[in-house]
């Protein structure tokens, strides 16, 4: 017989998917972004008489393991991603680490981007068929993310894309990879074709299939903008620091917080590997500067 599944979805800044089996037990997809956050999944698990027996997380954004800690003691469960995410879940630090490039100072170890640290075993060591349902690698916006089949019911596609109202606002959407982030998205115009619903982690619940694939069609294009506003800042060379400082001046993100700053920095960043990889900018040093010239 098919294993039948069912879902439940909390909804917040950080949406948590609860996916349920006929035993009520439960599986919590992602955990919000502090202790605060677990506590109000407890208190929802309980008045929904359910009893869970592990945590997934999509990925190890801050805003979606900070109640892991919480959780995992509360009810003694284990927490699974891929081995790539679980090395951030494990040690938080890593995100800060990577986007200051080098040891940050504790300005930059605030919740928003390091959780507490918390346990992370392999996905593959979790045996998802109880549940009925299947992993989906979304990789681009972190490392390795992955998002969740459940039939042909509910596609979550954590933060593969976000909703509109959140992309209007985000402007420059985070991607640490977004070359592979544009591949993911291209594979889930097509795929949401086959799902009645999608959940992105920061939105609305998606009933329609035009509307998914319009929302995603805005994320690629979100992406293509700034990509080429990157390359239409070129005439033949120009030092990075200030093509970052275009884009942000564009985008009006002149003066915001230092977080916010080297996120935002980062994500343009991944915009000029893609190009170098493309061979459409080169990289190099040129009076103690980084600077870019078109090929
Ligand atoms: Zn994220």
């Amino acid at each position: 017989m098919e294993k039948s599944s069912k879902f439940l979805i909390f909804k917040g800044r950080t949406n948590v998917l609860i996916v349920t089996n006929d035993n009520k037990e439960a599986i919590i997809v992602d955990t919000g972004i502090d202790e605060d956050s677990g506590r109000k999944i407890a208190k929802f698990l309980n008045q929904n008489s359910l009893t869970p027996v592990a945590i997934i997380n999509s990925h190890s954004h801050a805003d979606h393991i900070g109640g892991n800690s919480y959780l995992e003691k509360k009810f003694k469960i284990q927490s699974y991603s891929t081995k790539n995410e679980c090395a951030f879940i494990e040690n938080p630090l890593l995100e800060p680490l990577y986007l200051y490039e080098a040891f940050p100072p504790e300005s930059l170890t605030i919740k928003t981007l390091a959780a507490e640290p918390s346990s992370c075993n392999s996905i593959e060591e979790f045996n998802i068929n109880e549940f009925g349902i299947e992993i989906i690698r979304l990789p681009g916006h972190s490392i390795d993310m992955i998002g969740l089949k459940i039939g042909g019911e509910l596609l979550f596609t954590a933060d593969a894309f976000f909703g509109i109202d959140t992309l209007i606002k985000h402007k420059i959407p985070y991607h640490v990879n977004v070359k592979n982030s544009y591949l993911t998205l291209l594979m889930l115009k097509e795929e949401v074709k086959k799902f009645n619903a999608v959940l992105p982690s920061h939105g609305d619940l998606i009933q329609s299939q035009s509307e998914a694939e319009d929302a995603i069609l805005k994320n690629i294009n979100a992406i293509l903008e700034v990509r080429d506003l990157i390359v239409n800042s070129f005439e033949s060379k120009k030092e990075v620091e200030s093509v970052i400082s275009q884009v942000l001046n564009h985008y009006g993100f002149s003066n915001v917080p230092l977080a916010q700053y080297f996120l935002l920095k980062s994500a343009i960043m991944s915009y000029f590997a893609w190009l170098l990889d493309e061979k459409i900018l080169s990289l190099e040093t040129e009076d103690g500067r980084l600077v870019a010239k078109k090929i």
